[in-house]
C-alpha cells in the first residue's frame, strides 16, 4: 500500500497539532509546530473561514495523517467499521489502533509511526511465530509480537529497546522487554485511545 513521502512537519502545521511523525525531534525545540504553528504555504497566515464541511474534512485528514493511511485505505476502514455492529467512529479508531505499525509504536519498539512502519516493512517482527512485514496487518486480542532474534543486534533497535524500558504501554497491551515481546490483550476502549480527533465528525464527513 502506498504511503505519503512528502515533508511531514508540513502536515502537522496544516492540522495545527503535533502528529508525532519524526520521533525524538517532535519532543525537541526543533519541532516545527513549536517554532511556527501557522498553516504552510503563501496564505498560511491569512484569515480562515471554515465551513462545517471544512472542519469535518480536517478531522478526517488529521486521523489519516496520524496513522499514516492513504485516502483509499482510510475509506475502506470507514466502510468496514460502518458495516460492523457498534459505534462506527469508535470501531474505526479501534481498527486504526490495531494496525501492526501502530502496535509496534505503542509498545515503544519505534519512536514514531513512520519508523514503526519502516521496521515492519524491513521484517524485524514476528507475529504469533511468523514473520509479518505488512504495516496494516490487523492485530487481534491474544496476538503476540516478537522482535526477531537477528534484529535484536540491530543498532537502532537496540537503542529503541533501551528507551522502551522507561515506556508505559496502554492497558490493552502488555510489554515484556526481557523476552523482546509485546501482546495485544484486548481491543482498546475509546477512552484509552489518546488520538486527538473527533471520530464523530469523520463519520459525518463520510455520511454526506
Ligand atoms: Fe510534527 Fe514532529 Fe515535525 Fe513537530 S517535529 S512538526 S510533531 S513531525
Amino acid at each position: 500500500m502506498a504511503r505519503y513521502t512528502g515533508p511531514v512537519c508540513r502536515l502537522c502545521r496544516r492540522e495545527g497539532v503535533k502528529l508525532y511523525l519524526k520521533g525524538e525531534r517532535c519532543l525537541s525545540p526543533k519541532c516545527a509546530i513549536d517554532r511556527r504553528a501557522t498553516p504552510p504555504g503563501q496564505h498560511g497566515q491569512g484569515r480562515r473561514r471554515t465551513s462545517e464541511y471544512g472542519l469535518q474534512l480536517r478531522e478526517k485528514q488529521k486521523a489519516r495523517r496520524f496513522y499514516g493511511v492513504m485516502e483509499k485505505q482510510f475509506r475502506a476502514y470507514y466502510e468496514s467499521a460502518n458495516r460492523r455492529p457498534g459505534i462506527t467512529g469508535e470501531t474505526l479508531l479501534q481498527t486504526l489502533e490495531s494496525r501492526l505499525d501502530n502496535v509496534v509504536y505503542r509498545l515503544g519498539f519505534a519512536a514514531s509511526r513512520p519508523e514503526a512502519r519502516q521496521l515492519v516493512r524491513h521484517g524485524h517482527f514476528d507475529v504469533n511465530g511468523r514473520r509479518v512485514n505488512i504495516p496494516s496487518y490487523q492485530m487481534k486480542p491474544g496476538d503476540v509480537i516478537v522482535v526477531r532474534e537477528k534484529s535484536r543486534k540491530h543498532a537502532r533497535i537496540k537503542e529503541l529497546l533501551e528507551v522502551a524500558a522507561s515506556h508505559t504501554v496502554g492497558p490493552w497491551l502488555e510489554l515484556d522487554l526481557e523476552n523482546f515481546t509485546g501482546k495485544v490483550v484486548r481491543v482498546p476502549a475509546r477512552e484509552e485511545i489518546d488520538t486527538p480527533v473527533s471520530e464523530q465528525m469523520i463519520v459525518e464527513k463520510y455520511s454526506r
